[in-house]
């Protein structure tokens, strides 16, 4: 048998392969009978021999009675990919089914309603599981656009007036349902960040509102926007639930929640954080999360100063 160094280092083989015998050496009774096999563009997925977690393809091809080429290739990261990707299109479904289960149960009433009142109920209680799934249309597409447009290069970072995003959103939250909190803000307004407008809007607007939705009324929100060292920084801290370390490192997954009461009431997409950290990532920046249970916690981020900050 002779193998080149590719197929050497995916099998484990030694370096000198003649008189070792493929099927002796993989073990694999699937291999065997492909290697046996006289129909030649077969094609099989095994286990590696090498690294049970690793998943090889293996593709025979057949030159004359007694000569066959074997094509193997690690399709790890491929099946990794398409398991990630099955994953997210069942959180779709999951997250639209419920919804729409609500949506069809109204509708089957409305049906059956006899008097306008009851009518006039219906449809507006349909509003909220509606509104839940336009959202998550809306941060699917959010996500998909920030995964598939290229990094921003420093050119297409614009003077970004942050002090002036945060009066915005600190106006539009006082809307959001339950909304009762104190909130102390210490923000700089000669500290202009660069970066794209839209998205620095999206990433504070989403932390801002989580320390809202996830503190019980009454609680405190303190967002802090000001130089640090050469950098401007951003940081939204809460008196809310806190969140326990082990589910830290996993907050910025597409459709990780936390699960608690108050939670599961939040109405939220879970994909909030997700969003924030791609945004991030397209400014060179990480989010940073410190939380204690019980006691609340801070999300925060640093951005380049814009140059034309006074
Ligand atoms: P969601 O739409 O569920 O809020 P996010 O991606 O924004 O999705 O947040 C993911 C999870 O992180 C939330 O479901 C919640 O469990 C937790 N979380 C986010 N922000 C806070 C916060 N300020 N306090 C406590 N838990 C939070």
């Amino acid at each position: 048998m002779a193998a080149n160094d590719a197929a050497r280092e995916v099998l484990d083989l030694p370096i000198r392969t003649a008189g070792i015998n493929l099927i002796e050496h993989w073990q694999d009774p699937r291999v065997e009978t492909i290697i046996r096999s006289p129909v030649t563009g077969e094609v099989l997925e095994v286990t590696s021999p090498k690294d049970n977690r690793s998943q090889l393809e293996v593709r025979l091809h057949t030159l004359d009675h007694d000569q066959r080429i074997i094509l193997i290739r690690d399709v790890t990261p491929l099946n990794r990919l398409l398991t990630t990707r099955q994953d997210f299109l069942a959180n779709i479904s999951h997250e639209l089914r419920s919804p729409l289960t609500v949506i069809v149960g109204y509708l089957e009433a409305l049906q059956d309603s006899a008097n306008i009142q009851d009518t006039e109920e219906i449809v507006a209680r349909l509003l909220s599981p509606v509104q839940r799934m336009r959202n998550l249309v809306e941060d699917l597409l959010t996500l998909t656009r920030l995964e598939s447009s290229p990094r921003p290069s420093i050119y297409d970072l614009e003077d970004v007036n942050v002090a002036k995003i945060i009066a915005t959103i600190s106006n539009e939250i006082t809307e959001l349902e339950g909304f009762d909190h104190d909130v102390e803000m210490a923000i700089d307004e000669r500290t202009r960040a660069l970066g794209i407008p839209e998205e620095i809007y999206s990433a504070i607007n989403n932390l801002i509102t989580n320390a809202v939705r996830y503190t019980p009324e009454g609680g405190r929100i303190n967002i802090r926007w000001l130089k640090y060292d050469d950098a401007c920084l951003f940081e939204v801290t809460d008196t809310g639930p806190g969140i326990a370390t082990e589910h830290l490192q996993h907050l910025t997954e597409r459709f990780y929640r936390v699960d608690s009461p108050r939670i599961a009431k939040s109405g939220g997409t879970g994909l909030g954080l997700a969003i924030v950290k791609h945004i991030l990532l397209r400014h060179e920046s990480t989010l940073r999360i410190n939380s204690t249970l019980g006691r609340g916690s801070t999300f925060g981020f640093t951005l380049p100063s814009s140059r034309n900050a006074i």
